[in-house]
């Protein structure tokens, strides 16, 4: 399915770092549409239900203040098999055990600044859009280069 979708998004140490072009590019280059983006310093309760299945992980409130510490860039990418791609384009959650030339393998060293954000599948995919964008947000729209990407629509 070509309209599958994920939610991306480049955390403040991301958006501090100069790092939401080269993140952007990796999904641009791979083929990946890009159909909503914008900058959000998000708030606790709105990061609370982002990552509410963590709320008894020691590193939780941690995490809440990391998350609202700046601004964040909330992207959906559109595309074949984009919630799988784009996990594995930003590599495993501890950087250390990122392979390189995924972004966490290129970008970060601890977990704790870990670049970016991808939703773990399909159905969080969907959970996390909802969340993070209001419908008329996201845009469908054909790429021009479309039929250079896919065999099969
Ligand atoms: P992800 O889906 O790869 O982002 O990983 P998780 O959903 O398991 O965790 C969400 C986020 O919590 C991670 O991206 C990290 O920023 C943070 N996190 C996960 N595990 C740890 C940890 O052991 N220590 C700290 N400080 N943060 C963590
Ligand atoms: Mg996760």
């Amino acid at each position: 399915m070509t309209s599958e979708q994920t939610f991306i998004a480049v955390k403040p140490d991301g958006v501090q770092r100069g790092l939401i072009g080269p993140i952007i590019s990796r999904f641009e280059n791979r083929g990946f549409k890009l159909v909503a983006i914008k900058l959000v310093t998000p708030s606790k309760e709105h990061l609370e239900k982002h990552y509410e299945d963590l709320n008894d992980k020691p590193f939780f409130k941690g995490l809440i203040t990391y998350m609202g510490s700046g601004p964040v860039c909330a992207m959906v990418w559109q595309g074949r098999d984009v919630v799988k791609t784009g996990r594995a384009i930003l590599g495993a959650t501890n950087p250390l055990a990122s392979a390189p030339g995924t972004i966490r393998g290129d970008f970060a060293i601890d977990v704790g600044r870990n670049v970016c954000h991808g939703s773990d599948g399909v159905e969080s995919a969907k959970k996390e859009i909802a969340l993070w964008f209001k419908e008329g947000e996201i845009q469908e729209y054909k790429q021009a280069q479309f039929d250079w990407i896919y065999e099969k629509p």
